[in-house]
């Protein structure tokens, strides 16, 4: 129910944490974060319960943490509330993750026809069909963003989706259907968000992610493009909002 991702020279996972606590009044059942290193080491963690827990769990096995990252809270609609069913979900053979807020409808047929490739899930969620389906396209294409585009056209229903992957570590790309995404412009370091509040603590200059569109963010650029790859003109705003 709540989406953060960030790329630029703080610790991610801080600003990860700080945006979910920031949403976590739209409530949810468990969290989960993702962390990518310059080097591309990537490392997740995730549980179900309060963000506390998820605190706890960093607290006791900390990561070795990282420049770029994305976070998540959720709130279950495919499997119930477990570690296991929490986000981030893995693609690329653990070298991507990957997050959702919404429902993807037609997560049964993807999914029946990566079985019969032979990929194989670990969680009950609609959201794993996404990553499991990045992965491969990733490993088809070697590009991050253009696998992103060829997944986000297969899915039907509602999603707000961030991706990382290891071989493109200072990257986080998103898109968006039914299902808000919004950008925060920083200064050598930029922000995603479900909603402002994620980011509201570092900037307060915005960009509404349209219907069907695509974003892509690194420390010092964001561009936005529609599912086909088209470039989208972005219009900043300022947050009117004190944080
Ligand atoms: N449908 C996804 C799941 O159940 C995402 C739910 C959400 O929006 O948090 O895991």
């Amino acid at each position: 129910c709540g989406i953060v991702g960030y790329v630029g020279g703080r610790e991610s996972l801080d600003v990860l944490m700080g945006g979910l606590r920031r949403l976590e009044y739209r409530g949810y059942d468990s969290a989960g974060v993702a962390v990518i290193d310059d080097g591309g080491n990537l490392e997740t963690a995730k549980r179900a319960g309060k963000l506390q827990v998820l605190a706890d769990e960093l607290a006791r096995h900390p990561l070795a943490g990282g420049t770029t990252g994305i976070g998540h809270t959720r709130w279950a609609t495919h499997g119930g509330p477990t570690d296991r069913n929490a986000h981030p979900h893995l693609g690329d053979e653990g070298r991507l993750a990957l997050i959702h807020n919404g429902i993807i409808e037609n997560f049964s047929e993807l999914k029946n026809e990566l079985l019969a490739e032979g990929f194989a899930f670990e969680s009950e969620t609609d959201t794993e069909v996404a990553a499991v389906l990045l992965g491969r396209e990733v490993h088809a294409t070697g590009d991050l963003r253009e696998a992103f585009r060829r997944t986000v056209a297969r899915l039907e229903g509602a999603f707000t989706l961030l991706a990382v992957h290891r071989a493109e570590p200072g990257l986080v790309v998103g898109a968006r259907r039914n299902s808000p995404l919004v950008i925060g412009l920083g200064d050598g370091e930029n922000f995603l968000g479900s909603d402002v509040a994620a980011f509201i603590e570092y900037t307060k200059r915005a960009v509404a992610i349209g219907q069907d569109q695509i974003v892509a963010i690194t420390a010092d650029a964001v561009t936005v493009t529609d599912f086909g790859g088209a470039a989208v003109e972005v219009e900043p705003f300022e947050v009117a909002w004190d944080a």
